[in-house]
């Protein structure tokens, strides 16, 4: 009886985990049977490009599992790598040969870029049929009007794991930390918008808010992308909040073999006895980010397919 009640107290009072990893496994399988579908109907195989500039370990690391993902659906998957010398005349005319390219659908440039080269004015030479990762401003402006388009890849991951959890946010408090243009920006303006998913009051906190524990505790449904490790405690959010963690940092490990461990912004260990659900790091946001991107990207594949036919 001891042992029934403890295990009714420990299932009453741990958190619930959100599975990024399974959700994504289970994007990935559907869009691997979207490309047999199209192998089988004699359409072109899907072909993800990826532009790295320098020798920036994280980026390689997420550059190489985007490749890695695009095997396991069966796309095509390109490399263009320069190195960081290259000037920005130069990376310009790289892009423009990709998005003359006609075998490549999609491609990415890895940010960051180095300091010497204009980002603005790198993202804005893609190709907007081809600007998977969402960046482009005509991409970026039809998704702020919730015009159908390339949304970019994490916040998409998001609303994706909103959807597959069946999580209601409609009239729900959102609390987004952090307001970069790649997850708290696009992420803030998509909850808020009149979608089933969403219809959320948003609100966006950065590094000048004040009061931001208040924020916390009054919101329930948080997401958190600033890059601070283990930054939210439990003592900031209520029971039954929904914490999405954004944040990936390197923190020294001596146990592991890389002498480093990946922790999110919050403070995971901290949240185990608490009635909330969460997404971990890492296994959360991550993996959704890389599924997102190739759902994208046989997005762009369909569209060309799209346009052809209606030139033909
Ligand atoms: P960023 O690094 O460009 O900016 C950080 C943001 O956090 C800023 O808007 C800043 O105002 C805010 N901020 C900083 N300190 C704060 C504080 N004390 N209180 C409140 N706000 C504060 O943002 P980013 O590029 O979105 O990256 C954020 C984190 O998310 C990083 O750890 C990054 O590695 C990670 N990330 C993860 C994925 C993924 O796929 N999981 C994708 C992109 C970024």
């Amino acid at each position: 009886i001891n042992s029934l009640c403890n295990m009714y107290i420990w299932k009453k009072i741990s958190m619930k985990i959100i599975d990024g990893k399974k959700i994504s496994n289970d994007v990935l399988d559907e869009i691997k049977n979207h490309v047999e579908d199209r192998v089988n109907n004699r359409k072109k195989v899907p072909h993800l490009a990826a532009i790295l500039v320098g020798d920036d370990g994280p980026s390689q690391t997420y550059v190489n599992s985007k490749i890695r993902a695009c095997e396991r659906v069966g796309f095509n998957s390109s490399l263009f790598k320069f190195n960081d010398n290259i000037n920005e005349d130069e990376l310009l005319n790289e892009i423009t040969k990709i998005n003359e390219n006609k075998e490549i659908d999609g491609f990415i440039v890895q940010l960051p870029l180095p300091s010497n080269i204009d980002q603005e004015k790198i993202l804005t030479q893609v190709s907007p049929e081809k600007d998977v990762d969402g960046f482009h401003p005509f991409n970026y402006g039809k998704m702020t009007l919730g015009i159908d388009t390339f949304i970019p890849a994490t916040p998409s991951g998001i609303v994706e794991l909103i959807k597959r959890y069946k999580i209601d946010l409609s009239g729900k408090r959102c609390l987004v930390i952090g307001r970069s243009q790649i997850v708290g920006r696009p992420i803030s303006i998509l909850l808020s918008q009149n979608q089933s998913f969403a219809n959320a009051t948003v609100t966006v906190a950065h590094s000048r808010s004040k009061e931001l524990e208040t924020l916390c505790i009054n919101s329930d449904l948080i997401v958190s992308a600033i890059g601070i490790p283990k930054f939210l405690k439990s003592r900031m959010v209520s029971d039954n909040s929904i914490i999405i963690d954004v944040g990936i940092s390197r923190v020294d490990d001596e146990t592991s073999s890389k002498g480093y461990k990946i922790v999110g912004d919050v403070d995971f260990e901290d949240f185990s006895q608490r009635d909330v659900m969460i997404t971990p790091v890492p296994g959360g946001v991550g993996p959704m980010t890389i599924s997102m991107l190739l759902k994208n990207t046989l997005k762009a594949c369909e569209l060309k397919d799209w346009l052809l036919n209606l030139i033909h």
